[in-house]
């Protein structure tokens, strides 16, 4: 049992613990479905709206890899926790966070512009840091408003991202659409990223499924599952809304 300082024990790392134990189990069914191994799919424990102590709390339990969706939470956090926590930023990105976002993440999953991937190679290069690894955000139905490019566009997008040494080609990032089954989506999205990862090399990494639809997302060939409200909660923490 997880044990505060005062030798009591910590009751926000039990809860976190017994969600994470669920949500492991979840990955583990919907792994066995499609005979996949459950050591293929990361979990992504996005932390936005959650204080630093969770995330340490993660930290303690396994769960190294971290997402948040905005820089001016994220960077705040990432500078409180220190070194340990791989970030992932999952969220639309303007370029004048692009410097600091590379500050602290491993993975960029929204990459929807040449513009952006082009900054963000730029902040790379000043920040003199490890190659940065890049996920292009797919648009599913073409609606421009939630971030993402069409399927059709991808090649484009892909082509600035590995002319720079900067960046690494990782894969593909989307979101079930408004109002789309997620069967749907993630059919549709597995048959976009078999198109795509053809002829790059490096592409490793298909980013899908949230708390609501990751057993969907997982039975279509999701490597990276992005939960947030099944392991923290669903309201933000007191005093952080
Ligand atoms: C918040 C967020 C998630 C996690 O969503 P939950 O439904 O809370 O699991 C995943 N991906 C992105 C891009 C998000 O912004």
């Amino acid at each position: 049992m997880p044990e505060a300082p005062g030798g009591h024990i910590d009751a926000r790392r039990v809860e976190i613990a017994v969600a994470l134990d669920r949500t492991r189990r979840r990955i583990v069914a919907a792994c066995a479905e499609v005979t996949r191994d459950p050591g293929e799919v990361t979990l992504v424990a996005v932390t936005k709206t959650y204080p630093a102590s969770d995330v340490r709390h993660l930290l303690a339990l396994g769960v190294y890899d971290i997402g948040e969706n905005r820089d001016s939470e994220a960077s705040v956090k990432a500078a409180e926790v220190g070194p340990g926590p791989r970030w992932h930023f999952v969220g639309q990105l303007q370029r004048n966070k692009c410097r600091s976002v590379v500050g602290y993440a491993t993975m960029v999953h929204s990459v929807d512009r040449a513009s952006l991937a082009l900054t963000l190679a730029e902040a790379v290069a000043q920040e003199e840091r490890a190659p940065l690894d890049v996920l292009l955000q797919v648009s599913l139905d073409g609606d421009p408003s939630r971030g993402g490019v069409p399927p059709t566009d991808l090649h484009r997008l892909a082509d600035v991202v590995i002319d720079r040494p900067e960046l690494t080609l990782r894969g593909l990032m989307a979101v079930a659409p408004l109002g789309w089954e997620p069967v749907r989506a993630f059919d549709h999205l597995a048959q976009v990223y078999g198109d795509f990862g053809i002829g790059y090399p490096t592409v490793d990494v298909l980013s899908a499924g949230m708390s609501g639809d990751l057993t969907e997302a997982i039975r279509a060939g999701a490597t990276h599952v992005r939960v947030g409200s099944a392991l923290l909660g669903r309201q933000p923490a007191a005093g952080l809304a």
